[in-house]
């Protein structure tokens, strides 16, 4: 897949690709990142990308033709299907769903804002989906926009060292994850939990299972309520809060 992103701080965005997972899967050629900087496309010799807002107010506003310019250099390098997202906090809200979605798509343009925001004429007529990390504010796109491109990456095969990885962590299954272990077995007398040790298969995939119901259903109950669960599944949730109820009366004694 090849993601180009539109970038006042190109550098800010190279710098972070080359580490872990994404920078691993740029060199083996699974994905292609290129960054492409509105003020390459400035036709004033000061090579200005912003001006003051229209109906005045505090900061600027990053102008039309230095992004479009960019925007068009970077879709002309990616394949044909590709689509085109600014990154804004007003967007929708960027989740695990839409990361599945995008790794299919052939190629992905990201357009990253400064400053006081975009030009709207731009997002509405150069982009084809607005996306929001989160309810903040940021000072600029370029996390936003690392943050979708290491999440895409994380789903494309042969980014990551085996190909269950990635449908195993959470959101996978529409569940949060299950709590993981390493050693010591005790860290200050806190025992890992007995069955992660027993070699039963059967009963670490059923105690997993169970747990990533169970978090889910504590932290992140509006999941549960989308995924559904299965009839096995909702005896083991339910057996999930028995034990926590019975867990807090005894600490209670
Ligand atoms: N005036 C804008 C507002 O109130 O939504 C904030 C502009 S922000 C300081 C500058 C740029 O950061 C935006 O153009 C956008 O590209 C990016 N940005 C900030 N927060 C973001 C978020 N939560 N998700 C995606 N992009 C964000």
């Amino acid at each position: 897949m090849r993601i180009a992103v539109v970038s006042l701080f190109p550098l800010m965005l190279r710098e972070a690709l080359g580490h872990g997972v994404v920078g691993r899967a740029l060199e083996r050629g699974v994905l292609g990142v290129e960054c492409f900087d509105p003020r390459d496309h400035a036709t004033d010799v000061h090579r200005t990308v912003d001006d003051r807002p229209y109906g005045g107010g505090p900061g600027m506003v990053l102008k039309v033709e230095p992004l479009r310019g960019a925007s068009r250099a970077a879709m002309a390098r990616l394949p044909p299907g590709s689509r085109r997202v600014y990154l804004g906090a007003d967007g929708r809200r960027f989740e695990q769903s839409m990361a599945r979605e995008a790794s299919e798509w052939p190629g992905l343009l990201l357009v990253a804002g400064r400053y006081e925001g975009v030009d709207e004429r731009f997002i509405e007529r150069e982009t084809d989906e607005q996306w929001s990390i989160g309810d903040y504010v940021l000072s600029g796109g370029e996390l936003p926009a690392l943050v979708v491109i290491d999440a895409i990456a994380r789903l494309m095969p042969g980014t990551l060292g085996s190909a269950e990885s990635a449908e195993q962590e959470s959101f996978g299954d529409g569940l949060v994850d299950w709590p993981h272990y390493t050693r010591p077995a005790s860290v200050d007398g806190h025992a890992v939990p007995a069955v992660l040790s027993s070699g039963d298969h059967v009963a670490i995939r059923r105690w997993r299972l169970q747990q990533a119901l169970g978090r889910t259903w504590l932290r992140r109950p509006e999941l549960l309520e989308r995924r559904g669960m299965s009839r096995e599944e909702r005896a083991l949730l339910d057996e999930f809060k028995i034990e926590r109820a019975n867990r807090a009366e005894r600490a209670e004694d």
